[in-house]
C-alpha cells in the first residue's frame, strides 16, 4: 500500500518508496505456485489529473515443481515495471491499474509480474534437465537430485561408459 496523497498534491515530483507485498498462490499449468513476500522498489510520481505513476523493480521468490523431477523448485523472479494507475479507472478492468482514495495497492502488480516473469519451466535446479535426460535411458527419472560425481556431465557418462564395458 502506497500511500499517494503527498505525490498527488505536487504532480511531477518523484518520491522513492520500498514497500513489501503479499502474493496470493496461483495455478499455473495445473500446478500451484506459492511466493515469498515480495519486495519492490521504485519510484512514484502524481499526474496533473491525479493518475499515478508508480515504476521499479521487483524482487520475489517463487516457489513450485521442478519441471522434469517434480520436486520442490525454488526460482528468484526479478522484474522491471513501469504502470499508469488510473485514478478515475474502472478496478474490474483487468487491462488497467487504478486506485482510490490516497493508496495505491500495488499487490495486483507485483501477482502479474511476477507470475508473468516466472520461467517457462521450474527446475530445481540448473542442470536438472541435462541429467534427467541422460538418466531416462536408464529408466531412473526420479534421480535428478543426486550429485553427480563432480558434477562434470563427462564424469557421469565415463561413469555410464565404465558400467556398460563392466556388463561385458
Ligand atoms: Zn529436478
Amino acid at each position: 500500500m502506497l500511500d499517494v496523497s503527498l505525490a498527488t498534491r505536487n504532480p511531477g515530483t518523484e518520491y522513492p518508496f520500498e514497500e513489501r507485498q503479499a502474493i496470493a498462490p496461483q495455478k499455473i499449468g495445473g500446478d500451484t505456485v506459492s511466493f515469498d513476500e515480495a519486495i519492490l522498489k521504485g519510484n512514484l510520481k502524481a499526474m496533473e489529473n491525479g493518475d499515478v505513476e508508480v515504476e521499479g523493480t521487483l524482487k520475489v521468490l517463487a516457489h513450485g515443481r521442478c519441471a522434469n523431477c517434480l520436486k520442490p523448485a525454488q526460482v528468484p523472479v526479478e522484474a522491471a515495471y513501469r504502470e499508469l494507475f488510473q485514478r478515475e479507472g474502472d478496478p474490474e478492468d483487468d487491462e488497467i491499474f487504478t486506485y482510490t482514495g490516497h493508496v495505491v495497492n500495488l499487490e495486483k502488480l507485483a501477482m502479474s509480474y511476477a507470475v508473468m516473469h516466472l520461467p517457462m519451466r521450474m527446475l530445481c535446479r540448473e542442470d536438472c534437465e541435462e541429467y534427467v535426460q541422460y538418466l531416462e535411458t536408464e529408466d531412473n527419472p526420479d534421480s535428478c537430485q543426486k550429485e553427480l560425481p563432480g558434477q562434470h556431465p563427462f564424469a557421469a557418462l565415463q561413469q555410464l561408459l565404465e558400467q556398460v564395458s563392466d556388463e561385458r
